[in-house]
C-alpha cells in the first residue's frame, strides 16, 4: 500500500502537537505539511521538533494552501471560522479533510457539508475510537432493553471545564433516545434538586461532577428492578483523539465524495 500524505491544520495547538506525535509513530502515513494561524510563534518552526519527536523535516507555515495540492488528507482541529474557510480549499485541491474542530453552528457545518459534495469529509465532536463504540452500543442496548430500564448519563471531567454537560455526554443521551425512537429534548432531565418527586419512566437523566485533572470520565447506566447495566468509558489523555484522526484520515484513501462519521470509519453503519 502506498503511504498516505498527511497535512496538520492548527500545528501549534494542543490537539495539532498530538496529531503530528501520532503521524510520526503510525506505519502507512507521513507528515508532509503543517500550518497555523499567521502571526503564531509556532511559525517556521520544525512540526516534529516542536511536538517533541524530533524533526520531521516539515516547517510549519501560516497558510495551507502551500501544501494542500501535494497531500491525500488534512487533519484539522482548530477554530470552526477556519475549518469552515478550509473545508473549501481541500474541495478545491481533492484532498479529504478529517475536522475534529467542534463548537460549529448549525450555518457551519452546512457550509462544511458543501465541501463534501466534492471530497470525503470525516467529521466527529468526538474522535475517540472507543467512545463511538460507546454511542453505538449505547444506542444498541437502549433498543433492546425497555423503558423499564431507567437510564441516566454520567459525566466528570476537570475542574476547569466551563460548559455542562460534555459534548460527550450529550451525544451518549441522543444515542440512548435514537435507540429508543424518542426525542431527547422531550425526555432530558439536567437537573435534579429539592422535592423533585418519583423518577419519570422515560427520563434519560444526567448527572455531572467536576474535579481535579480528569480528562474525561462517563457512563451510561442502564437500571432496572434488580438489575443493573453499565457502560463506561474513561479517557487518560488526548492521544485518544488524535489516534481516531490519524485512523480516519488513513480510512479516507479512496473513499468517494460524502459527509462521513467514526462511525463509517469504525464500520458500524451498515453500508
Ligand atoms: P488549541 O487552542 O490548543 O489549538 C488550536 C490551534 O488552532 C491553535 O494553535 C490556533 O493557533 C490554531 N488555529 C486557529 N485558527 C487557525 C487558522 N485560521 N489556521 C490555522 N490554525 C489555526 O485547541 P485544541 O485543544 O487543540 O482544540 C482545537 C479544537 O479541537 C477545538 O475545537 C476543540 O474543542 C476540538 N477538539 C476536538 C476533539 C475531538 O475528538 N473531535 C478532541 C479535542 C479537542
Amino acid at each position: 500500500m502506498a503511504e498516505i500524505k498527511l497535512g496538520v491544520i492548527g500545528a501549534g495547538g494542543r490537539m495539532g502537537c498530538s496529531v503530528i506525535r501520532q503521524i510520526s509513530k503510525t506505519d502507512g502515513c507521513r507528515l508532509l505539511g503543517a500550518c497555523d494561524l499567521p502571526g503564531s510563534k509556532v511559525l517556521g518552526r520544525d512540526a516534529g521538533e516542536f511536538a517533541g519527536v524530533g524533526e520531521l523535516d516539515v516547517e510549519i507555515q501560516d497558510r495551507p494552501e502551500v501544501f494542500i495540492n501535494h497531500i491525500d488528507a488534512v487533519i484539522e482541529f482548530s477554530s470552526p471560522e477556519a475549518t469552515v474557510k478550509n473545508s473549501g480549499l481541500s474541495a478545491e485541491a481533492g484532498c479529504a479533510h478529517v475536522i475534529g474542530t467542534t463548537g460549529l453552528t448549525r450555518d457551519q457545518e452546512l457550509s462544511m457539508g458543501q465541501a463534501a459534495h466534492s471530497i470525503p469529509i470525516i467529521y466527529a465532536p468526538n474522535m475517540s475510537l472507543a467512545v463511538n463504540i460507546l454511542f453505538a452500543l449505547t444506542r444498541q442496548v437502549s433498543s433492546i432493553l425497555g423503558d423499564e430500564f431507567d437510564i441516566e448519563v454520567l459525566e466528570m471531567h476537570h475542574r476547569n471545564k466551563v460548559d455542562a454537560p460534555s459534548g460527550t455526554a450529550l451525544g451518549l443521551g441522543r444515542a440512548a433516545a435514537e435507540g429508543r425512537n424518542v426525542s431527547l429534548d422531550e425526555n432530558a432531565v439536567f437537573t435534579r434538586s429539592g422535592l423533585t418527586g418519583p423518577r419519570r419512566q422515560g427520563d434519560i437523566g444526567f448527572a455531572t461532577l467536576r474535579g481535579g485533572s480528569v480528562t474525561g470520565d462517563h457512563a451510561v447506566i442502564f437500571a432496572a428492578d434488580g438489575e443493573r447495566l453499565e457502560l463506561f468509558h474513561r479517557a487518560e489523555n488526548r492521544q485518544i483523539f488524535a489516534r481516531g484522526a490519524v485512523r480516519a484520515a488513513i480510512w479516507s484513501d479512496g473513499k468517494g465524495p460524502g459527509l462521513y462519521s467514526m462511525a463509517d470509519v469504525l464500520g458500524l453503519n451498515p453500508s
